[in-house]
């Protein structure tokens, strides 16, 4: 069984999450990087009130997860999530008021092991679909617009090159795919099949004002949110479309250095980013995409940790 929490943490070795139980609390689920756990007693994510969200040091790439994590970025992933939720007033989200829920009985505290990392939230009904929200051309829009000039059926103009700002931000969804599987882009109109068109255009324009809201915040401290992915899901009182899982992160999104964009003496050194694009960059050129991915070398995982880090600092202050 891995080691527990903080004190991992601190003394540089990465929370991959495997803990054997938290006390109070049954784990039901694991995503790429999050663990899920309900209250001891609880059946599952369907027939609870409050679900602890533990985000771990794992990072992923290409939907593979990687060896070794990256110690303290569970950690610096739930402070950034918690700080954009609190900036983001009257966007519904699924964090439970001071951690507590369900009429006058108090639901446990956040163990000690996992404090610092874990939210407590609300268990939605997921939507499938990826909220993708791109400010700037890269990554797979880049891709994409290179074969079609459009990305996810969003006509583009002409003449763009990697990292280009859009003429305006552009709603770009993917389906969701299980665990395991690829997620892939897909058009609104496929959106609209998946979760009818009444919750499809609340989505896109939900994302959209999200992302205008936290570029225009992220910009007065230096950074640019390239792009982003938010997902929502409904509450299961009230059917209000809410705000999930992690926001605006630097897991979730592609944040560059402003200045670096602005000054940098080519189009692929405006990129200079405070996210995961390091470890995607070592991998695109020391795998071949097949098989298991090879571990990540010391140099990699400290850099990106020290990114991390500094993304916390340049927004938060911290
Ligand atoms: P990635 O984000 O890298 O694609 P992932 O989506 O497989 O990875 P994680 O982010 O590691 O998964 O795990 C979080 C899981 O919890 C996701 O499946 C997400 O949809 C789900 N989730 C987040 N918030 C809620 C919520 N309030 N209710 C129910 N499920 C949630
Ligand atoms: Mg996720």
């Amino acid at each position: 069984m891995g080691e527990t929490g903080s004190a991992s943490a601190a003394c540089g070795h990465p929370y991959d999450g495997r803990v054997s139980e938290l006390a109070g609390w049954t784990h039901v689920y694991s995503g790429k990087v999050r663990d899920l756990y309900v209250p001891e007693g609880a059946e599952g994510l369907a027939d609870t009130a409050a679900v602890l969200v533990v985000a771990s040091d794992r990072v992923s790439a290409f939907d593979h997860v990687l060896e070794p994590g990256i110690p303290g970025k569970g950690e610096l992933l739930t402070t950034l999530s918690l700080w954009w939720f609190d900036r983001l007033h009257g966007i519904p989200n699924h964090l439970i008021p001071d951690h507590a829920l369900d009429g006058d009985r108090v639901v446990e505290r956040i163990p000690a092991e996992v404090a610092g990392r874990a939210m407590l939230v609300k268990p939605l009904d997921m939507f499938p679909v990826e909220c993708v929200v791109r400010g700037y051309l890269t990554g797979s829009g880049w891709a994409e617009y290179q074969r079609t000039q459009s990305v996810c059926g969003v006509p583009l103009p002409a003449g763009l090159t990697d990292g280009d700002r859009l003429p305006e931000p552009i709603y770009t969804p993917a389906w969701k795919a299980p665990m395991g599987e690829h997620d892939e882009n897909i058009s609104f109109e496929r959106t609209v099949e998946l979760v009818g068109s009444e919750v499809a255009e609340e989505l896109r324009r939900l994302s959209l004002e999200i992302y205008a809201r936290g570029a225009e915040i992220a910009e007065e401290h230096g950074v640019i949110i390239a792009d982003t992915k938010f997902e929502f899901g409904a509450d299961r009182a009230t059917g209000e479309i809410t705000l999930a899982d992690e926001v605006l992160t630097s897991d979730s999104s592609r944040y560059w250095d402003a200045r670096v964009f602005a000054t940098a003496a080519t189009p692929a050194a405006r990129m200079a980013s405070f996210d995961k694009q390091i470890v995607r960059d070592w991998l695109s050129a020391n795998w071949d995409k097949t098989g298991t991915p090879p571990e990540l070398p010391a140099e990699v995982v400290e850099r990106t940790a020290a990114r991390y880090r500094e993304l916390l600092e340049r927004l938060t202050g911290a």
